[in-house]
C-alpha cells in the first residue's frame, strides 16, 4: 500500500481515552466535557426534527443559523459578515480547517503554524502538498516570538494557522499579537486561517481576539469555531466559518463536495438556542470556576501547574515525579494512577519532549475531585 501520510499513526485523542475507557481510568485526555447540555437544547432538536426537517440542508447552512452566527460576530467582534455570502456551518472544525486548507494550499506553498500545534494541522497541510513551516512556542509561557515569525515569512508563505485560545497550551494572544499579525502581513496575499474554537473560554476578565475584532486581519482571515465546545455537544460535530466572500467562495468550492451539507434540525435548534446571547457570554465564567477548582485542587500536589488563560486545559510540569517521557508518564498515569492525561510531544512534529502533559477540566466537580485524590498521592 501506497500511503500518503506514511509518518502519521492513529491520533493521540483516541489513543489515550481507549487506554483510559480499558484501564477504567479517570478520562482527563481528550478534550470533551463529562456532563449534559441544558433539555432547553435538546427539545428544539425533537421540535425540528418532529416538524420534518430531516431532508439537506442548503449547502452553506441553515438561512437561521448563518443570520444568529453573523449577529453574534458583529455583537462581540464588530465584523458585519454577509449572512449569504460570507458565513457557512460546517460540520465541525476539523472539517471546516480541513477543507479552508484544501481550498487555499497549493503544492509548494508554505503555511505556518506555532507548535505545540493541534493535531489536525499537519496532515491537512501535508494532503494539499504544502509544507509546514513551524515556529516553536516553549514553556511554561508559550509566547509568539514575532521576530521568528517575521523571519519565517518569505514569498512562498501561503497561510498562516493561529489558535487562540491556544490549545494545549491554554494561552490566550493580546491585542498586540494581533497588530504584530497584521503588519506582518500587510501587503502580502497571506491567508490567516484562525482557528477560534475557544473564543468563548478566555478567563479572568480578558478579552478574546477574535481576527473579526481587527479589520485588517479580517479581510484576509477564514475563521473556524465549533458548537462543540460552546454549547458542550462536541458529539454534534457542528462549527461554522466566516470569511470575506472571494475566499469564503473559494472554501464552498471544497466544502460543497467534501460534506455538502450540515446536519438540519441540529442547525435550526442551534439557531433557536443562540438568540440567548447569556448562553455563550455564561461560558468563560464557567470554565474559570472549574480552572479555579482543579487548581486548588491539585496546589498540594508535585505536579508544577503552567497557567491556563483560556481553553479547558490544564498543562503540568511532572518532573519532580518521574524523569520518564511524556509519553511513557501518561501510559503510566492512566494503568497505575487511574487518570489518563495527553503527552504534550503529540503536538509537535519532531516529537519534542518538555516533560509536560494536558489535563481537560471540562468536568463535573466529582469528577475533578476523584482525579486529584489520585494525582496528589503520586
Ligand atoms: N481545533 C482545536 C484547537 C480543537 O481543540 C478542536 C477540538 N477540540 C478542534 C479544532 C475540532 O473541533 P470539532 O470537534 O468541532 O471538529
Ligand atoms: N480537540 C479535542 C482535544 O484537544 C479532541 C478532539 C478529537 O478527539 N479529535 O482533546
Amino acid at each position: 500500500i501506497v500511503s500518503r501520510l506514511p509518518h502519521v499513526g492513529t491520533t493521540i485523542f483516541t489513543v489515550m481515552s481507549k487506554l483510559a475507557q480499558e484501564c477504567g481510568a479517570i478520562n482527563l485526555s481528550q478534550g470533551f466535557p463529562d456532563f449534559n447540555a441544558e433539555d432547553a437544547l435538546f427539545e428544539r432538536v425533537a421540535h425540528w426534527m418532529r416538524a420534518g426537517h430531516n431532508q439537506y440542508a442548503p449547502m452553506t447552512g441553515m438561512p437561521a443559523l448563518r443570520q444568529a452566527i453573523a449577529d453574534k460576530i458583529a455583537a462581540l467582534y464588530g465584523t458585519a459578515y454577509d449572512v449569504d455570502a460570507e458565513v457557512t456551518v460546517t460540520a465541525g472544525a476539523t472539517q471546516a480547517l480541513f477543507t479552508a486548507v484544501t481550498a487555499c494550499v497549493r503544492p509548494g506553498d508554505e503555511v505556518i503554524v506555532f507548535e505545540p500545534v493541534y493535531d489536525a494541522y499537519g496532515p491537512a497541510i501535508e494532503l494539499a502538498g504544502g509544507t509546514i513551516v513551524p515556529i516553536r512556542l516553549s514553556a511554561p509561557d508559550y509566547r509568539p516570538d514575532w521576530n521568528a515569525m517575521a523571519a519565517a515569512i518569505g514569498p512562498r508563505t501561503r497561510m498562516i494557522m493561529i489558535n487562540s485560545p491556544h490549545n494545549p497550551t491554554a494561552t490566550v494572544w493580546t491585542a498586540e499579537d494581533m497588530e504584530r499579525l497584521a503588519a506582518l502581513t500587510r501587503g502580502t496575499g497571506i491567508v490567516v486561517l484562525s482557528d477560534e474554537v475557544y473564543e468563548h473560554i478566555v478567563f479572568d476578565g480578558v478579552a478574546h481576539q477574535s481576527c473579526a475584532r481587527h479589520p485588517e486581519l479580517a479581510v484576509r482571515s477564514i475563521i473556524v469555531s465549533s458548537f462543540g465546545k460552546t454549547y458542550h455537544v462536541t458529539g454534534w460535530k457542528v462549527g461554522y466559518v466566516v470569511a470575506p466572500r472571494e475566499l469564503m467562495a473559494e472554501f464552498r468550492k471544497v466544502h460543497q463536495f467534501n460534506v455538502f451539507s450540515v446536519n438540519t434540525p441540529v442547525q435550526l435548534a442551534l439557531a433557536d438556542y443562540m438568540a440567548d446571547a447569556g448562553r455563550h457570554l455564561a461560558l468563560a465564567g464557567f470554565y474559570q470556576e472549574k480552572r479555579d477548582f482543579f487548581r486548588n485542587a491539585l496546589a498540594g500536589s508535585r505536579f508544577e501547574l503552567l497557567p491556563s488563560a483560556g481553553t479547558y486545559f490544564q498543562l503540568v510540569r511532572y518532573g519532580r515525579i518521574s524523569d520518564q517521557g511524556d509519553a511513557d508518564f501518561c501510559q503510566w498515569l492512566t494503568r497505575e494512577v487511574g487518570v489518563a492525561a495527553i503527552p504534550v510531544s503529540a503536538f509537535f512534529a519532531d516529537g519534542r519532549d518538555e516533560g509536560v502533559i494536558r489535563f481537560c477540566f471540562a468536568k463535573n466537580e466529582a469528577t475533578l475531585t476523584a482525579a486529584c485524590e489520585r494525582l496528589c498521592k503520586v
